[in-house]
């Protein structure tokens, strides 16, 4: 994820000055504020701006005039109810804004969530850096052969190094023809002064998914965390969890008390059918139920099985 020193510049400047405030900050989010905190192998995300903290969640869902004398556990409850009770609007009080720079397939999945605000980079401006994402060897898999949106065994050895290669050739290759049809440098200047360049708005054309875009993107906390409840789940691509995992850790600085909530209630819990839960009432009265008996299908029984660790 190299920066350029103008970028590391900009960076440093931003983190060195200090604004006094009376709104609600967060130590231990200030301490990460700006910094690129790399994803992938060019990819980054940066906190660049919050609003409010686990205590405007309360006072929201008080209706407060301040932040009150209640004890941190009488703050933490509150928490935990409204999340277990899905009262959400409170959470939607916090917001927070991410810069974040991300290949151009996973730019797609994200931007399916609508409730965020986003500006993206404009490639009819400015030119696209010559960055395009290659998978690390851990995470170059074949086709999963059960789950068609998933993947399954590690490619190893020439298999592996020949899809490296065409990977890196056709980035290679398609990033060369931009260059061309451009027909400008990085710093703006004419490569043949002889002839026009393409328009910037048609020369990324022939850019792959694989490459690089970048956005800013603000969300409020109760959308932030039906993201991450989405992405940073074992079923989305590994590529857009790789971003929602970082953010979790973001989510965990900024406002501690829903972070743990969230883990508590919503990442970490699971929803059961009325089917299921009379199998559990069932199982628990004694009874032995089998797939047949429970009502359920058989993707049902097993997911249930594997829920409650026991063997399909
Ligand atoms: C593992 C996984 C696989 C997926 N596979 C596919 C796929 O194959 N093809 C595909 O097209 N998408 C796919 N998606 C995208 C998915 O269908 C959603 O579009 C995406 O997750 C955004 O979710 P959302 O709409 O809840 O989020 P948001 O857009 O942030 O919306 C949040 C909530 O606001 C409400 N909302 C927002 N806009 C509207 C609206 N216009 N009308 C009514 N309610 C609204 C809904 O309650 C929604 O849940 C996949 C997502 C995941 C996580």
């Amino acid at each position: 994820m190299p920066l350029t020193p103008e970028q590391q510049d900009e960076i440093a400047a931003e983190r060195g000055g200090i604004r006094p405030t009376r709104r609600a900050t967060v130590p231990a989010l200030e301490e990460i504020l700006y910094e690129p905190l790399p994803v992938l192998d060019h990819g980054f995300v940066r906190v660049v701006d919050y609003m409010g903290d686990d205590g405007a969640i309360v006072q929201a869902a008080r209706v407060s005039y301040g932040r009150g004398t209640r004890r941190v556990s009488e703050d933490r409850s509150l928490i935990n109810y409204l999340m277990r009770h899905r009262h959400t609007t409170p959470f939607e009080m916090c917001e927070i804004k991410y810069h974040v720079k991300l290949p151009i397939f996973v730019a797609r999945q994200w931007i399916r969530h609508r409730t965020a605000n986003v500006n993206e980079y404009s490639a009819r401006y400015s030119i696209l850096d010559n960055k395009f994402y290659v998978p690390s060897p851990e995470h170059l898999a074949a086709q999963a052969t059960t789950n068609r949106q998933g993947r399954g065994k590690i490619l190893e050895g020439a298999t592996a190094q020949r899809v490296l290669d065409l990977l890196r050739e056709d980035a290679d290759r398609a990033y060369a023809g931009y260059a061309e049809l451009l027909n400008e440098d990085t710093s703006g200047a004419a490569i043949d002064p002889n002839r026009p360049g393409l328009a910037r708005e048609l020369a990324r054309l022939n850019l792959t998914l694989g490459f690089y875009t970048q956005w800013y993107w603000k969300t409020d906390l109760h959308n932030l965390m039906h993201f991450l409840s989405l992405r940073a789940d074992p079923h989305a691509q590994y590529e857009i969890r790789a971003y929602a995992e970082i953010m979790l850790d973001t989510l965990k600085r900024w406002v501690p008390m829903t972070y743990a909530a969230f883990l508590e209630y919503r990442m970490n819990a699971a929803t059961i059918s009325a089917a299921g839960l009379a199998v559990i009432r069932r199982l628990l009265a004694g009874e032995n139920v089998d797939q047949a008996a429970s009502n359920l299908s058989p993707r049902e029984w097993r997911e249930l099985m594997t829920l409650l660790g026991r063997a399909a």
